[in-house]
């Protein structure tokens, strides 16, 4: 599998590949009693979940902190930890079985200090000891982009910056101007990439944190979803 990450100019050493392999095998152990994911043959995890977290690694500063929201099995936050030892990840996942898995796919991984935390983004959002302590906050595959701003920047201090992973994401880069401007960020590098053996389009945008997010956000009571900003 090594070559799956090299032919994208990720170099990985023996360690890192070796924990790749212990998470993919921990991710099919618990798939079964916990629905984590649909995929499950080696080539398509390797390619969907590890290479396509891999991916947005340069997007974030050395040594920085990071809080991700809804986690699920991992994606991005486990990849990019064994990809880029140096990031200091906070994992925020609502369903409490996945936070069971999340704690022992870090333990067998040797990630003990990454601290889960189970609930939603919502709530986590608005509690001082999380509110705009964070360099970065990021996610994958949780809601559209507007949406996802209103439970991803509150976390970012200004001057950080929110990650999105996404799959094809022109109309929702312009569908989430105003959310975007709202709670305090502008857009940043937008990059696009394709996955190996035409496994899709993926792009990773940047939102730059330029102005604290008004306290009002985010809503709650699931505004964000049913009246996105
Ligand atoms: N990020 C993972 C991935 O890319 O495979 C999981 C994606 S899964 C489709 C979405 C996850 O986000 C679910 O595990 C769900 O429980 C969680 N989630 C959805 N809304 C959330 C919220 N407001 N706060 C925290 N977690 C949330």
């Amino acid at each position: 599998m090594r070559k799956i990450f090299e032919e994208s100019g990720i170099i990985l050493s023996q360690d890192q590949l070796d924990k790749f392999e212990i998470y993919r095998e921990i991710l099919l152990f618990y798939n079964d009693k916990f629905n984590i994911t649909t995929i499950t043959d080696k080539k398509e995890v390797y390619i969907k979940h590890f290479l396509d977290s891999a991916l947005a690694k340069d997007f974030y500063v050395d040594n920085s902190s990071i809080l991700e929201v809804g986690s699920g099995g991992g994606f991005p936050s486990i990849p990019l930890m064994i990809v880029r030892p140096d990031l200091k990840f906070t994992l925020l996942e609502a369903t409490g079985k996945k936070c069971t898995f999340l704690k022992e796919a870090l333990k067998e991984i040797g990630k003990t200090e990454v601290e889960v935390l189970n609930g939603r983004a919502e709530d986590f959002g608005k509690d001082k000891k999380y509110r705009e302590k964070f360099d970065h906050s990021t996610a994958r595959a949780v809601a559209r982009l507007n949406t996802l701003c209103e439970y991803c920047m509150p976390f970012v201090k200004k001057g950080g910056s929110f990650i999105a992973l996404k799959g094809n994401a022109e109309e929702e880069i312009k569908e989430a101007e105003n959310a975007v401007k709202v709670l305090g960020g502008r857009y940043g590098e937008i990059k696009n990439y394709t996955l190996p053996f035409e496994e899709g389009k993926r792009t990773v945008i940047k939102i730059e944190k330029i102005n604290n997010t008004p306290s009002l956000y985010p809503r709650g009571n699931g505004k964000e979803r049913k009246s996105p900003l």
